[in-house]
């Protein structure tokens, strides 16, 4: 079993027509769920002059207005405490976490069994890409409680036969070097930690003079970035990973359509170009509909050398990022590229800029940013100004680096 190339490999390899069909087929029913389920869902087939006998073709579904987030919570406040968008109700439900609130109040996400059951599925797909099998043992430090991470981690791991160990996040160095001490002697497989977390638990075991072996810091860089997708715990999380580095996450398109729009316009853009990510769920008691994630993406439809059919996507940054600049739009992944994976750097914003401004810490070796603003040129097709600084100088983020500020 465990050399097996795929975790679903009938799932994984269906060939596109077949995979069309059954998208189509799922999108009828969850149109008809979403419709006689939810009256968020059905205001909003009424507010387009639509009924579900409207959609029943992928190519149907841009008569529907896309979804945002704010949506969502103005359904949670104007209907408390859940909104009126979900199929399922509490009763129904098996689980309930929060959604990360980044930007305003964190929604609620509900899990029914059936939809927590096919979130592990497409969890398992994404490990067994990674490599992890049965049988192993994986220390994981996702954060618990109301995040649901470590909920929704540990229990795709068991869901899998591997034998999962929750730490936590990192928290103190106290809670670092407690955890090194409790892991001693266990015969850990993997480490599957953000790169954050990582770094804490090497500083601790150096300090200490652990004898845990702990993997390199990974996962960090543009082409880590951009080789996951996730339309969120609400939606879809494990949208997608890569069969391998830099090809871009294999979409679940059985379980998820993946559209790719002109953020102006609400357009198709063609296969390859940027636009943003709008996720319509399948197959779920609470589906979603045209969710649009405001994530900048391009999908290719290449097939891949590995075998599995789907197309590949490939997440570049936040719509908020975007930077205009003359007659393009610089998201920080395109500067990112021509830097080292840890560098810190923001691009400046300012309303009708014609030359990009970057500002770059300069940690590495001294001939390493030479030609940096002529590189930046050619990746991104604008005048680049590059302001280096000290180490230390730009303001470091605790969760997520802010790589874009706003200069009048
Ligand atoms: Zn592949």
């Amino acid at each position: 079993m465990e050399d097996r190339r795929w975790w679903d490999e009938q799932a994984q390899t269906l060939p596109r027509p077949d995979l069309r069909l059954l998208q189509e087929e799922r999108l009828r029913e969850a149109v008809r769920r979403a419709f006689e389920g939810a009256p968020f869902w059905r205001r909003r087939f009424e507010a387009a002059g639509i009924g579900t006998d409207d959609i029943k073709a992928l190519d149907d579904l841009s008569r529907l207005p896309p979804v945002r987030k704010s949506d969502l919570r103005a359904s949670e406040t104007e209907q408390p405490p859940l909104g009126d968008y979900r199929g399922v109700g509490l009763a129904g439900s098996i689980r309930l976490a929060t959604s990360s609130g980044t930007t305003g109040r964190a929604t609620f996400v509900t899990w029914t069994a059936a939809d927590l059951r096919l979130d592990y599925e497409l969890a398992a797909r994404a490990h067994w890409r990674a490599g992890l099998r049965p049988g192993q043992v994986v220390v994981t430090a996702h954060p618990g409680y109301l995040n649901g991470g470590a909920a929704m981690t540990t229990g795709a791991y068991e869901h899998m036969g591997i034998l999962p160990i929750s730490v936590g996040p990192p928290e103190s160095a106290e809670h670092a070097e407690r955890v090194l001490r409790r892991l001693e002697g266990l015969p850990v497989d993997h480490w599957r930690l953000f790169p954050a977390a990582l770094v804490r638990f090497r500083e601790a075991a150096e300090r200490i003079g652990s004898p845990v072996r702990l993997p390199e810091p990974e996962g960090v860089g543009p082409a880590a970035q951009s080789d996951k997708l996730s339309a969120g715990q609400e939606c879809v999380s494990y949208l997608g990973s890569a069969c391998g580095p830099g090809r871009g996450a294999h979409i679940a398109e059985d379980y998820a359509i993946v559209e790719v729009l002109d953020p102006a316009t609400g357009e198709a853009v063609p296969a390859g170009q940027r636009g943003s990510l709008v996720v319509t769920s399948l197959g779920r008691d609470n589906p979603m509909l045209r969710y649009d994630l405001e994530d900048v993406v391009r999908v290719e439809d290449e097939p891949c050398g590995c075998g599995e059919t789907s197309r590949r996507g490939f997440y570049e940054g936040r719509v908020k990022d975007l930077v205009p600049v003359a007659d393009q739009e610089i998201l920080p992944i395109d500067v990112w590229w021509e830097l080292a994976p840890d560098a810190e750097f923001v691009l400046v914003r300012r309303p009708g800029a014609d030359r990009l401004s970057v500002r770059v810490e300069h940690t590495g070796p001294v001939s390493g940013p030479d030609g940096l603003a002529g590189r930046l040129e050619r990746r991104c097709g604008v005048p680049v100004d590059v302001e280096f600084l000290a180490p230390g100088t730009l303001a470091r983020a605790g969760y997520k680096a802010v790589r874009v500020i706003d200069e009048p």
